[in-house]
Order: C-alpha cells, then structure tokens, then sequence
C-alpha cells in the first residue's frame, strides 16, 4: 500500500478546522442555487471561482460563501455536508470552529443557530458515524463588541456540543491580551481554551495565548519556533500547536513548505497535530496535510499513525469516543 492509500484509509480526528472555511465547491454550489447572485452555481463556473489564487482572493471567496448563508436551513445544510465531506477522508471525530457572531450579524437569531448546527451534528454522528464538537472563536477583526457577543452565545446559549473557546481572524492589529476576560469566564464555564496566535506574528503573541488566555491548545503558533525558551515552556506544559501546513503557505505566513518550521518544533519535544483549516478554500484536504507532515517529518506509516493518535489525545473528545479510535487507530496501523 502506498503511504496515500495509508493515509486515506486511516481513521483520523481534526482539531482545527474552521465551519465556513470547510466549505467545498459542492456545498457552495448548492447555496449558490438557492441565492443567486456572485457565486456561480454552475460546477466549472465555480471550481474556476474556487481555484486559490492568493491571500486576497481567499478572503473573496471566503466572504462570499459566508454571505451564501442566510437562512437556519443554510447553516445545517453546510454543516451536515461539510461533515459528509470529512467523513470521506475517513475522519471519525473533529472539532469544527464556529463564528456564530458573523451569522448573527447577518439576522440569523443565535437560538436558531444553535439549533441548526445541533441538528446537523446529530444528523451527521447518526449518518455517517462523524462525531462533531464545536469551538465558538471570536472573530478578532470585529473586536470587543464581536467578543462579548461571542461569549454571550457560548454561555447563555450554549449547544450541547460546545467544547472550546478560540480566538481567530488577522492577528495583526489584534492584540489577544483584550480578550482576557472573555477567556476568563468562558474557562469558568468549562471551556477549553484554544486561540489561534503566533500564525503572523511573533512569539509574543504566543505568549499572551498562554500566559494570558490560558491557552491549552494554540492555533498555528509556528512563529514559537523563533523562541527557544517559548518552544521550551510549551513543551513542558503539554501545550498543543495546532499545525495547518499548505495555509501557513497559503497565506505567505511561511514562504514554502520546505520552509514550513514543523520539524524544529517537533524536535524541541512541542506535541503538535496536523490540520487542514480552511481546505478546499487553500486546494487542500487533511489527507494531503498528512502527507506534507509526513514528508518533512521522515515518517513511514507507523509515524503517520502516531500523528492520528496524537490528535485524538490532544482532543476534548468524550473518553469512550477517545479511546475506540485510538483502539481503531491501532488495528488499522497493526503490521
Ligand atoms: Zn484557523
């Protein structure tokens, strides 16, 4: 068996990934139908619209597939499919970031948001044995006014599948030391804490995530790698970084994969997982994130399957839910 094949065939959790940016020309085409306008519907129409070209062009389409979703039956629509889609990379469980904010702001009331979004996941576990967990992340460019509210939907509204609470959008100009009170309480109310930080600034950044937002998880963090002593304090708090290749690329927070710093990372002892982000919006899928991770890690199969299993101990998943695909994991990779 090729390490493709392997790869494809292996069951797999992903931990960061964001709900919009999941969206693939298939989805979008079926939204596009229902509100004509800038999207094409029409299949070529759309896979020339949805090619990546660039940052900007990136944040073009991300825009407009945001702005496809307009109505509670949209957002379970791109939820449940989004979930079939990963369930054709043989995903068993993922985390799925949420900007329930972005929606909000749009006139979808935030009851029928959550209802939405519940119903598709236990539509999608029920359908094709997915389990989903959502994250709610505060959307940084629209700052604090976007923070409270976002903190609002994950206490006051919270949907039974809520597990963390995350920081994402441009970092530059968007300082995450603001937000230490909505970390605060949202880490008061059980929720992990998972920001994105250090993906287009420094080390400092990454360390407001985990000195002032209690980060257990960090979104990117590859700048962690100019920093010794930070490399050196994640390693000994266990603190996960989140590792989403061809986007670092993508948007030119790294200028190649062969420049992509994840080998230096691992070698500080720094756990990590490997992530797709926005992928079909960077032309990419987990399955080929784990090929990239392993071609700059040197790793065969056996390595490949312990990245599997990193993500799954690195997750909020339920423990019955951890264990089985660990078990499932392990049969599938035994020699
Ligand atoms: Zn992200």
């Amino acid at each position: 068996m090729s390490l493709t094949d392997f790869i494809a065939g292996l069951p797999k959790a992903e931990l960061h990934v964001h709900h919009v940016g999941s969206a693939s020309p298939r989805i979008v085409g079926e939204l596009a139908t229902r509100h004509p306008g800038v999207v094409p519907g029409d299949p070529q129409a759309l896979r020339e619209f949805f090619a990546f070209r660039d940052f900007a062009h990136f944040i073009e389409v991300y825009l407009a597939v945001v702005d496809l979703v307009r109505t509670p039956e949209d957002v379970r629509t791109l939820t449940y499919e989004v979930a079939r889609d990963m369930t054709g990379q043989s995903l068993r469980y993922a985390e799925l970031t949420c900007t329930p904010y972005t929606s909000v702001v749009r006139g979808i009331p935030i009851e029928a948001y959550t209802e939405a979004i519940e119903d598709a996941r236990t539509a999608a576990e029920r359908d094709f044995g997915l389990v989903l967990r959502w994250i709610y992340d505060i959307p940084g460019e629209s700052g604090l006014p976007a923070a409270d509210a976002t903190l609002s939907y994950a206490l006051e509204h919270a949907p039974d599948a809520l597990v963390g609470f995350g920081l994402g959008g441009p970092e530059i100009g968007v300082p995450r030391p603001q937000f230490q009170p909505h970390f605060d309480a949202a880490r008061a109310a059980g929720l992990r804490s998972v920001p994105h930080s250090g993906e287009t600034t420094g080390p400092e950044s990454v360390w407001d995530a985990c000195r002032l937002l209690g980060a257990e998880r960090i979104g990117h963090g590859i700048s962690a790698a100019e920093d010794p002593e930070l490399l050196a304090h994640l390693a000994a708090e266990g603190i996960t970084l989140e590792i989403c290749p061809s986007s670092n690329v993508a948007t030119r927070a790294v200028a190649s994969l062969d420049a992509h710093p994840l080998r230096a990372i691992v070698d500080a002892g720094v756990r990590v997982t490997v992530n797709s982000d926005d992928p079909p919006m960077f032309g990419t899928s987990l399955n080929e994130e784990y090929a990239v991770a392993a071609r700059l890690l040197d790793l065969d199969e056996q390595g490949v399957a312990e990245l599997a299993r990193e993500a799954v101990r690195a997750s909020f998943a339920p423990a019955a839910v951890r264990q089985s695909l660990l078990a499932e994991i392990d049969a599938y990779a035994a020699p």
